[in-house]
């Protein structure tokens, strides 16, 4: 059959989610979720919507969630940007800022979007090899040509770069956009959110779906100067102009709302990561330093892609990427201490 597509589609090898298996019946390590559901408070502003509202359009921009995360992190409405999840803010984020011709700088090793995104857009990048340790090379990342991003925690490594680095990368970019796509920085880490106050250029992503429980529900927002803001608006505007849904608004309000249940599931996941970090040491496991919901290991006697294969043979899901220099190791979600303790006993037997 003929293939309509345009030639840069055809091309542009897409981006391969972690696989969703149809059963529940298995231990889900692979995608980053949250093991443990959202805040009860989020299912009854949900169910208090249902009842409400869906005849009438939501706020065009999600205004109501705009101001709960804005009061959140003491900045404007007009300073947050709301998506469809952190990969529908990226995306605009890649058509307002990035521009054809000005190569973009981004780790190679990193969220395996940017190279999609940069093909789908016509635009260039120059990924810079991460350091031996996978750490960011961070001088590598001074005057770039068209605009910096990179995850932090880095993602599928869990490295985190401290904000005086990242304050370094965005004085040494004065007239390009940093983009600092924070997914997994609740684990941990520390927001640059901080930050935009003092730097005009640098924009920072987060999303609801890893330490908030709300994968399912599609929340991922930008921080940054109201310029930046403007422009992603404008951008968004011209492809869809109700941002997201009345029930997902509701829902994620009342996530902000439960800061109590936020720190603990949070902490929970913490102390479970630095458990597990601790038992596959003693396994002969080489445990790469993450501040994420997910550990990336290797082990110097064990074959990464079989150990994958044997634990989804028995139920659990982790991640394996078929790629140059990671191709021994699996990325492991944080589960529950029951979920982790199965994870272990069974790789346990492999090793
Ligand atoms: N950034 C990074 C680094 C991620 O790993 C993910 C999750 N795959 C996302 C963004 C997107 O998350 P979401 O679209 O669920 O907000």
């Amino acid at each position: 059959m003929n293939i309509f597509w345009n030639e840069l589609v055809k091309q542009t090898d897409p981006y391969v989610p972690g696989e969703q298996p149809s059963t529940t019946d298995c231990i889900k390590l692979n995608t980053n979720e949250n093991p443990y559901p959202p805040s009860p408070e989020v299912t009854k502003a949900i169910f208090q919507e249902l009842n409400g509202s869906l005849r009438l359009y939501p706020s065009p921009s999600a205004q109501p969630l705009r101001e709960t995360i804005a009061d959140y992190y003491g900045v404007n409405a007009n300073e947050v940007f709301i998506g469809n999840g952190s990969d529908e803010v990226l995306a605009f984020a890649f058509m307002t800022f990035f521009e054809r011709g000005k190569p973009i700088l981004f780790p190679d090793i990193t969220y395996s979007f940017y190279p999609v995104y940069t093909r789908l857009f016509r635009l260039e990048a120059k990924p810079i090899p991460l350091n031996e340790d996978f750490s960011i090379p961070v001088e590598q990342f001074f005057h770039s040509e068209g605009g910096v991003i990179f995850p932090n925690p880095n993602a599928p490594t869990g490295k985190f770069v401290p904000l005086e680095a990242i304050e370094e990368i965005v004085q040494h970019n004065p007239d390009q956009v940093v983009i600092v796509d924070e997914a997994y920085v609740d684990f941990g880490g520390s927001s640059a959110i901080k930050l935009i106050e003092k730097y005009e250029q640098l924009l920072v992503i987060q999303t609801m779906s890893k330490s908030r429980s709300l994968a399912g529900l599609r929340i991922g927002y930008a921080v940054g100067n109201r310029h930046l803001i403007e422009g992603l608006n404008r951008v968004k505007n011209s492809f869809n102009s109700y941002t997201v849904d009345r029930l997902a608004i509701a829902g994620a309000q009342a996530s902000f709302q439960d800061e109590q249940y936020f720190q603990r599931t949070r902490t929970k996941i913490i102390r479970t990561r630095e458990r597990v970090r601790k038992e596959l040491k003693q396994l002969g496991f080489e445990v790469v330093d993450s501040l994420a919901n997910f550990l990336f290991i290797t082990h110097p006697k064990a074959q990464a892609k079989r150990l994958y294969e044997q634990l989804k043979t028995n139920g659990i899901y982790v991640r394996y990427f078929d790629k140059p220099r990671i191709n021994n190791f699996l990325r492991v979600t944080i589960g529950t201490d029951e979920e982790m303790d199965t994870f272990l006993d069974k790789i346990k037997e492999f090793v």
